[in-house]
Formats: structure tokens, sequence, C-alpha cells
């Protein structure tokens, strides 16, 4: 396996960065999660465009000009002969002090990983996972902006351990005034009485790329979608829950906190939405 890293190709055993790194220190960063699907780098301008506004927002300076990351990105795909598989970017503040000051950091390092996926088996597409809602409330803008891809994942990953703790697939956060935001690392939809609906990401969501698809297949199929706030009772009252992410896709949740959602199963209009979704995902990319 080869990943790119600050202008080498070097094997996974000396992919290695340096403990100054304020990646490493601070969580002084951005990243990308992306897909390869046959040949494919799926929406790959919609990814660039949120690293390279993500590091803009931070004053991150980014040492190589899209292009350049373009062709390191297919670079890296093509050395590792990667069909399908999922592509994970990396820009970090670079090695400085031990203080937190970026000005001591001269140069961002730039990591490029390809990998296989393993997500959720394809019958938990059919099946639909169970999902908690939990205490860990998400940022909210007054904090870090969610436009933001940093790297400071704690806030999620305390959500997963309690997500773990439950044995459960995915977990839904809400932010302070009780609005539900996300999952760990999907973007949440509900379906009522034939509406979609989704929560604005100002209150705190990343701006999912799956998410913005689903939002425009949902228009190309006629199907009312509605990007509004809304609080755990509307999820439990819901036809439909579905998560969407550039791993995990478009997949239903079955139960939230005990209550069980439509039929126990995916519904029919995740499904939908699954399968449409995936008719463009061999198409609309950039090879
Ligand atoms: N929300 C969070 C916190 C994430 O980490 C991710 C994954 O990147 C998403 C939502 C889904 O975003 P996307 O569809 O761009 O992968």
């Amino acid at each position: 396996q080869w990943i790119y890293l600050d202008g080498e190709y070097v094997t996974k055993e000396n992919a290695k960065v340096s403990v100054y790194d304020h990646g490493f220190l601070y969580g002084d960063g951005i990243f990308e999660g992306i897909r390869i699907y046959n040949g494919n780098i799926f929406k790959c301008k919609e990814h660039l465009d949120r690293l390279y506004d993500s590091a803009r927002s931070i004053q991150l300076n980014i040492p190589l000009s899209r292009e350049e990351m373009l062709e390191v990105m297919a670079e890296t795909i093509r050395r590792n002969d990667m069909r399908s598989g999922y592509i994970r970017l990396v820009v970090s503040r670079g090695p400085g002090n031990l203080g937190l000051d970026p000005l001591r950091c001269p140069k961002a390092s730039v990591i490029i990983i390809v990998e296989e996926l393993s997500i959720y088996p394809e019958e938990a597409y059919l099946t639909g996972l169970k999902t908690i809602s939990v205490s860990q409330r998400r940022n909210i803008p007054d904090a870090l902006n969610p436009k933001i891809k940093s790297l400071n994942y704690l806030n999620n990953i305390l959500v997963k351990m309690q997500s773990n703790y439950a044995g459960v697939g995915e977990a839904i956060m809400l932010n302070s005034q009780g609005y539900v935001t996300e999952g760990s690392a999907d973007n949440i939809f509900i379906v009522k009485n034939g509406t979609v609906f989704t929560p604005p990401c100002y209150l705190g969501a990343l701006e999912g790329i799956t998410r913005n698809a689903i939002i425009d297949i949902c228009a190309e199929l006629g199907f009312p979608l509605k990007e509004q706030p809304f609080t755990m009772h509307d999820v439990y009252v819901a036809d439909e829950v579905f998560f969407t992410g550039t791993a995990a896709e478009v997949i239903a949740a079955n139960e939230v906190d005990g209550r069980t959602i439509g039929s126990g199963a995916a519904g029919p209009i995740t499904l939908k939405l699954l399968e449409e979704f995936r008719k463009i995902v061999h198409v609309d990319g950039y090879k």
C-alpha cells in the first residue's frame, strides 16, 4: 500500500509524521473522506471545494493547488491499483513547537491514504440499524463552525463510544437547544407522510456531500423535501429515518431509543433513494 506523504509515495510502514505536528498535538488540521467507485472519484469537485474552504476558514495554506492535489490523488489511486475504495485526504498544520501558535508551523503536511472500504454488510441496507440519541452535544456554530471538516473529532468519538456501549450502529446527536443535528459521522433524514426532512446545517451538522446528493435526488424524483429543524419527538414518530455519508451511503434506522421506526426495516423512500444514489455513483465523478 502506497501513501502520499508531503511530496513522496511511501509504504504504510514508512508513513510517519512528526510528534510536533499540530495535527497530532492539537487536532489542528482538516480532512476529507471520498469514495472511488469503479475508477471514478465520486463528487471530487465538491470534496475539494469543502477541503479548500475549510482550509481558508482556518487560515491553513495547503501547499498544493487544486490541480496538483488532483494529480497526486490520481497517482495515489493508480499506484495502489484501486478501482473501488476510499480516499482519505488529510492536511494538518504541520510540524511546529509545543505552543499553539500556527505561525510556528511553516509548512502544512498533506497525506493521502487509499484503502479498501468495509462498512456495513449489504443486508444492513435492508434491515436498517438500531440507533440511540446520545447526551453528547454537537458543537454549534458559536464553537467550531460545522462547515469546517476539522481533525477535531473528539466530540464524534465520544458519541461513537456511547453507541458502542449501547451496542447500536449509529447515534443521533442533538445541539444544545435540543434540535437534532446529525449522526456520529453521517447526516440524518426523516420521512413523514411522504415528505423528507433534514436539519439545516447551521444547527450543527456538517454539510455532507452525500446529504446534498440526496437532496438533489429528492428533487429529481419529485419527493417533497424540507430543510427544517426537528426534535427527537419527530424522529420517534417518523415513518422512516435514515443516515447519509460517504462511507455509509444511505442507510436506514429501524429503531431509535427503543421505538421501532416504520415497519422495523428500511422503508420504501429510503430504499428508492439508495437505489438512485447507487445509479449516480459510477457516473458523477472525476476519472
Ligand atoms: N457528519 C459528519 C460529522 C461526518 O464526519 C460526515 C462524514 O464525512 C458526514 C456528516 C457525512 O458527510 P459526507 O456525506 O460528505 O461524507
